[in-house]
């Protein structure tokens, strides 16, 4: 998927988490700008990517060296990894942050696995997981086509907005 979509299925994700645990008002919008980064870095695997310009040099070129597209980045283990390194490295965030900023990573994975190439969500173990082995198109699709762009990302911000919005429109999801 592309960077819009993804930061779409990240800001759902992030809002969930704060509207669940009854988040300050004053919370979200840092935890919203991180979330926003966060669901970018899986694909710091893969030059021309948004995380790529956002983190530009170094950092992703020894990525792209070391880790194949979709593979270590797009895992489990790599939430895991971002966990504890928020636990450890606290940034003055609240246990609710933390969790809504790797929830948000998490749904940059999840959501690839519509792409037929898929990810391997267990690495360092078991194959690229996709769900075009149980859905057909246009369930599964390439990143970039027309079900992305005009279908699939257009659904997740509105949802995005919805999630957004249900905590000032005193509804909740
Ligand atoms: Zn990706």
């Amino acid at each position: 998927m592309l960077y819009p979509t993804h930061l779409a299925a990240g800001l759902v994700a992030s809002s969930i988490v704060l509207q669940i645990s009854h988040a300050p008002p004053q919370e979200w919008p840092g935890v919203l700008l991180l979330s926003g980064i966060a669901c970018a870095i899986p694909d710091l695997d893969h030059h021309n990517s948004m995380a790529s310009k956002m983190f530009p040099g170094p950092v992703s070129n020894i990525i792209c060296k070391i880790f194949s597209k979709r593979t270590a980045m797009h895992s489990l283990a790599a939430a895991l990894v971002l966990h504890g390194a928020l636990e450890f490295l606290g940034f003055g965030l609240s246990e609710t942050a933390r969790l809504a900023v790797v929830v948000a990573f998490l749904s940059h994975p999840l959501i690839d696995c519509f792409n037929p190439e898929g990810v391997q969500l267990f690495w360092p173990i078991g194959p690229k997981i996709s769900l075009c082995h149980c859905l057909p198109w246009p369930f599964t699709f390439r990143t970039g086509s027309r079900i992305e762009t005009f279908i699939f990302r257009p659904a997740i911000w509105c949802l995005a907005a919805w999630a957004l919005m249900g905590e000032r429109l005193g509804f909740r999801i």
